[in-house]
Parts: structure tokens; C-alpha cells; sequence
């Protein structure tokens, strides 16, 4: 393995600075060549190649975002697309590439791979931690605390007008950052996609709250819930059948992915992009790295994208018990 790239792509994550700099520096340090990709797999496909040396990425492990740009790219998902995209990483000398994304960018990956037989290793960077093969994927943490810091904002505000806030996070089809920071906010009620506990249970539950003093709540709501209203659409519900809250909504949205990366994630991509560049030197390939157990391991790609890490049942008990 002479030459190792390294893109970012897909939706973006805070922690995607720090294993950029890792991959880089590991090259660096096992003296091979290095170059970044810019742009995903558009940059791939139009040669959008920049060199890479260990001073190239100072300073960035505390940024969030990515230097490199992240994109979505609809040719790559073409064989003319990724026919171009061979042709560019073999006219650079590039032997291997880690990938940086989500499970859209680990598809991508594996099928080059398979095509091409070309070297690939994923390090997971998604806040939404939907990946099978590693407990926490890049990003989620820092999102996590993002999200806890907004809430505790929100419920000042809440409780000095007696409110009830319905707070939407994301997470796509998984409600790990809703189960958690609903737990470590105080939520009164979480809702995630895992587990539809009802309407009438979220009536009741405020009914109960209000009945044992609370006067203000604050209830998560994970961005893929399964009741089958949005947050307004809960609103709305909730003050036809239970009139005795002042109900507010707030989203979250896209603040959830910025911000510097948490220590945690940080270190988390240091560990994960030693690994990245160790694998593909090792002539592993369509592997992705993940950590469990506190260990860094790798778990083939096509197994990663099929599945999510499943909630946590104790977790759910927690938060059931918390919110009594
Ligand atoms: P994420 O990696 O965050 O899940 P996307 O699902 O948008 O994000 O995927 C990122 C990119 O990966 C896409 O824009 C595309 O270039 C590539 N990709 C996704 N799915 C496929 C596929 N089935 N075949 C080839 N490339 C894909």
C-alpha cells in the first residue's frame, strides 16, 4: 500500500476533523503517502485530489464539520460514475481509501469495491449512531451533549411559563439521541421510533405529571417517532385533549450536527482512523471500524449497512422509571 486517501461523505458530523488528521498522520507515520479526496465521491470522480502531510492538518481536531467537504453525489451511483472515479484513483497512484460516512457511503464503497477490487475501510460519521458494528458512531456524542445543553436552555424557559415543550431531535430511523438525551435532560416523556407506546399513554402520562405538581414538561421526540403525528401535529393534539398546557415546539434541527467535537469523539476518531490505515496496510478491505466493548474492531461493511445498533432495553427502563 504506497498512496492512502481519505474522504468525507454523506451528511456530515462533528468528529470527522479529528479522524481526517488521524488517517493523515497515521500515514505519516507509517511512511505512506497520503491525499485527500475533496468533495465525496464528486471529488473522487473529478480527481479533486489534494496531497496530504502530517502538518496539513493541524488544528483541526477541535473543529467540527469537515475541511475535506462533504457531498452527495448521484453518479457515483452509476458504473459510468464509478468507472470515472477508478480511473482517477489509478491515474493518482491510489492504492486504498478510507471513507468517512454514513451506511449511503459505505453502499457506495462496498459495491467499488467489489467492482473494482479496490481497497476500502469505513470509519462510521454519522450523529444519528444507526450502525451495526460499532456502539457509537462518530459524532453522536458530541450531538448528544449539543442536544442536552438545548433542552436544559429550553426547560428554563419552560418552567418559568408553566409550559409544555415538545422538542424534536434528530436521528432519522433510530432514537438513540432522543432516548439519551431525554434521559439525561430530565424528559418527561421520550419518544422514539423503537417503540410506539401510544397517544393515550402521552395524555396520560402528562395528565399524571400535572396532577403531582409539575408545571412545566418537556417531552423528546425523536425526528422517525412512530405515533404518526410530527411535533405540530402533537401539539395540536395534545391541546384539543388536554387543555390544561401551554404547549410550544421547538426542532432542534441542524445545530445538532455542528459544534467542536466532544472529547469523547475525538478520541474515538483517533483510535478509529489508527486503525483505518492499519487495516488497509494489513490488505484488509471492505471492512469498517467500529469500537464495542471499548475495543476497536472491524465488522464487514455489508454487515454494517444492514443493520442498526439496537436501542438500549435497560436504557428505555431508566427513563421509564425516571419519569414516574
Ligand atoms: P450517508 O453516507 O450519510 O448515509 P448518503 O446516503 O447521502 O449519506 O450517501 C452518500 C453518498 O454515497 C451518495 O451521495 C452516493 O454518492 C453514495 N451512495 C449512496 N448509496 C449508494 C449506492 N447504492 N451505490 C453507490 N453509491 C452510493
Amino acid at each position: 500500500m504506497h498512496k492512502i486517501a481519505v474522504l468525507t461523505s454523506g451528511g456530515d458530523s462533528p468528529g470527522m476533523n479529528a479522524a481526517i488528521r488521524s488517517v493523515v498522520r497515521t500515514c505519516a507515520y507509517m511512511n505512506v503517502e497520503c491525499m485527500a479526496i475533496y468533495r465525496g465521491y464528486q471529488g473522487m470522480i473529478e480527481g479533486d485530489f489534494v496531497a496530504m502531510n502530517a502538518r496539513s492538518v493541524n488544528n483541526i481536531i477541535n473543529k467540527g464539520g469537515t475541511i475535506l467537504k462533504s457531498a452527495r453525489c448521484e453518479d457515483f451511483k452509476t458504473p459510468e460514475g464509478r468507472k470515472k472515479a477508478h480511473e482517477q484513483l489509478v491515474q493518482a497512484g491510489i492504492s486504498g481509501f478510507v471513507v468517512i460516512g454514513g451506511d449511503g457511503s459505505f453502499t457506495g464503497a462496498t459495491i467499488f469495491n467489489k467492482e473494482y477490487d479496490f481497497p476500502v475501510i469505513g470509519i462510521p460519521g454519522t450523529i444519528d449512531n444507526d450502525i451495526f458494528g460499532t456502539r457509537y458512531t462518530l459524532g453522536f456524542d458530541t450531538a448528544l451533549n449539543t442536544v442536552v445543553d438545548a433542552i436544559d436552555k429550553i426547560r428554563d424557559t419552560a418552567s418559568s411559563h408553566n409550559r409544555l415543550f415538545f422538542v424534536e431531535v434528530m436521528g432519522r430511523d433510530v432514537g438513540h439521541i432522543a432516548l439519551n438525551a431525554g434521559v439525561a435532560a430530565g424528559a418527561e416523556e421520550i419518544l422514539i421510533p423503537e417503540e410506539n407506546l401510544g397517544l393515550d399513554r402521552l395524555l396520560e402520562s402528562l395528565r399524571r405529571s400535572k396532577k403531582t405538581g409539575k408545571s412545566s414538561s418537556i417531552v423528546v421526540v425523536a425526528e422517525g417517532d412512530k405515533t404518526g403525528k410530527n411535533v405540530f401535529e402533537l401539539k395540536e393534539y395534545v391541546e384539543e385533549h388536554l387543555p390544561i398546557y401551554d404547549v410550544r415546539v421547538s426542532v432542534l434541527g441542524h445545530m445538532q450536527r455542528g459544534g467542536p467535537p466532544s472529547a469523547f469523539d475525538r478520541v474515538l476518531a483517533s483510535r478509529m482512523g489508527v486503525k483505518a490505515v492499519e487495516a488497509l496496510i494489513a490488505g484488509k478491505t471492505n471492512l469498517m471500524v467500529g469500537i464495542i466493548d471499548n475495543e476497536i474492531v472491524l465488522t464487514p461493511i455489508a454487515e454494517a449497512i444492514k443493520g442498526h445498533t439496537k436501542i438500549d432495553r435497560e436504557l428505555v427502563r431508566v427513563s421509564d422509571i425516571m419519569t414516574i
